[in-house]
């Protein structure tokens, strides 16, 4: 998928080539290190400055599924609400129709120098791609996003969107892109971007924006950040438009306590971030902030039909903090651009197989070890190995009904229909899975060094084939000496 900026970029078609790719990258492996080991770390410390966190999780959870049961309600109300503050809503079925829509507000706004904050919905629609085609230059005012906008590249994490880059790698982009000095001095850089950003700011006749949370019962946008990007972004120009997923919606500003505890230390392991900005409607009298005119787009592409099964609703559940990319083992390998989505890691090859068609990112449910790491840190809880179960049975049954491309039953090769075969016919027969185990438990001898079988391990785990791809990266456990079964009758016999 060329994702609209001019240069192409690796797409969800081809993960496992650009994710050998990825893995060839010395530089990216090592960003990818410490943003692991530093946000994980975060996480936890920030995690414990809650006495209750796993309560707090079972809230928010419970939150998102009621309001997923009875959404159009919601979403009604927080129209009305919002609309009754001033704001006008519009409804956008796919990304096409949600870039018409802004396209067209910002024309008939007359709005011709256009600043954007961090969305990840502006993302997954290509809203900088469509307005740029029309003449329009929206720029990026978060640091990353701005980044990369210079550089002509896609984020490759929903929270860090510049993440893959060395400082070295900016310095060079600034002193091209700015024509400054050559500098690791980080406050240099930092100064110029501010300098260079706020000149936009001034001149804006309009900011866009992503929306993290709506509020139902007031018609309450709430937009988290760090840098204050965000709030001038809203606040500087006359017109203000918000895109919004249709699953941000929360029935009541109450519930919002929940979600503010638990996204910034998910996502960037602070207890709060630095600035909320709480929006309702426009501004009553020119001596007040905001702008004249605030326009709400709600974003489906996609998400109705998410809704629709049960399986698939709690991706909606998502709140975009990014802790389950931090934690999975594939995402730290790899990094953001091998799954050639807006949203890549466990939440990504989730949601954009459901976005663009099983078709389209087919490879993407097998891009996880199931290992379960994204599903414990997930806030929300989202059960994320049980959605990529799902969407691998239907990539292999066909079965993605309604999205966008189709594909027929995928035919499993012959070895591993026998593979499958046999080992149904041995595990539902006691007898000869007891004796299969014994002959394996000799078999392995001669690989197992240490209590392990691994790379350091004999010749077993190296010359046949397939276990010798599984030890290439990583130790296996041998069969224990005695099966539980075995220890089991032992201590039955020991007793009597
Ligand atoms: S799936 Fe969970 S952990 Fe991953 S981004 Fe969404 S809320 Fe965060």
């Amino acid at each position: 998928m060329s994702q609209g900026s001019g240069t192409t970029h690796p797409t969800s078609e081809t993960f496992d080539r650009n994710a050998r790719q990825a893995l060839l990258d010395p530089q990216l492996r090592s960003a990818l290190r410490n943003l692991a080991t530093t946000f994980g770390e975060r996480r936890r410390a920030a995690m414990a400055t809650v006495d209750d966190w796993e309560g707090l999780r079972e809230r928010a959870r419970a939150v998102k599924d009621e309001t997923l049961a009875h959404l159009d309600r919601y979403l009604e109300s927080f129209a009305d609400n919002a609309e009754r503050a001033g704001a006008r809503v519009h409804w956008a079925r796919d990304a096409a129709e949600a870039c018409d829509i802004v396209l067209r507000l910002l024309r008939d706004g007359r709005a011709t120098r256009v600043v954007k904050s961090k969305s990840m919905a502006t993302e997954e629609i290509h809203l900088n791609a469509s307005l740029e085609a029309a003449g329009l230059a929206p720029v990026e005012t978060d640091l990353g996003e701005w980044i990369i906008q210079l550089a002509r590249e896609t984020p490759s994490h929903i929270v860090v969107p510049a993440i893959h880059k060395s400082k070295r790698q900016i310095a060079e982009l600034f002193a091209e892109k700015l024509g400054i000095e050559l500098t690791d001095d980080v406050a240099v850089l930092t100064g110029a971007a501010r300098r260079s950003l706020r000149r936009r700011f001034a001149e804006a006749d309009a900011g866009i924006s992503g929306v993290n949370f709506g509020v139902a019962e007031t018609g309450t946008i709430l937009i988290l950040e760090n840098e204050g990007n965000a709030r001038l972004t809203t606040s500087l120009p006359r017109l203000h438009v918000a895109v919004m997923g249709i699953e941000k919606v929360v029935p009541r500003l109450a519930d919002l306590d929940v979600f503010l505890k638990l996204l910034p230390r998910s996502g960037t392991g602070q207890r709060l971030t630095a600035y909320q900005s709480l929006i309702t409607g426009t501004k009553r009298r020119w001596v007040d902030e905001g702008p004249e005119e605030l326009h709400i787009v709600l974003l489906d592409n996609g998400r109705s039909r998410m809704l629709a099964h049960p399986v698939t609703r709690q991706s909606l559940a998502c709140i975009r903090c990014g802790a389950c990319l931090n934690a999975c083992p594939v995402y730290q390998q790899v990094g953001g651009h091998a799954y050639g989505s807006v949203y890549p890691g466990p939440i990504g090859a989730v949601i954009t197989p459901q976005l663009i068609g099983i078709g389209k990112a087919a490879q993407l449910p097998y891009a996880s070890s199931l290992c379960g790491a994204c599903r414990e840190v997930c806030p929300v809880k989202i059960d994320i190995p049980e959605l990529l179960l799902h969407l691998r049975a239907e990539v292999v049954e066909g079965t993605a009904s309604g999205t966008a491309t189709q594909r027929g039953p995928v035919k499993p090769r012959r070895w591993e229909w026998l593979a499958f075969r046999a080992y149904a016919f041995a595990w539902s027969r006691p007898a000869l899975y007891e004796w299969g185990a014994r002959i394996l438990r000799v078999v392995q001898r001669p690989a197992v060094r240490d209590g392990r079988i691994g790379r350091v391990g004999g010749l077993l785990a190296r010359l046949v084939p397939p276990l010798g791809a599984w030890t290439a990266w990583r130790d296996a456990r041998p069969l224990a000496a005695r099966s539980f079964r075995e220890q089991w009758r032992d201590g039955l016999s020991a007793g009597e």
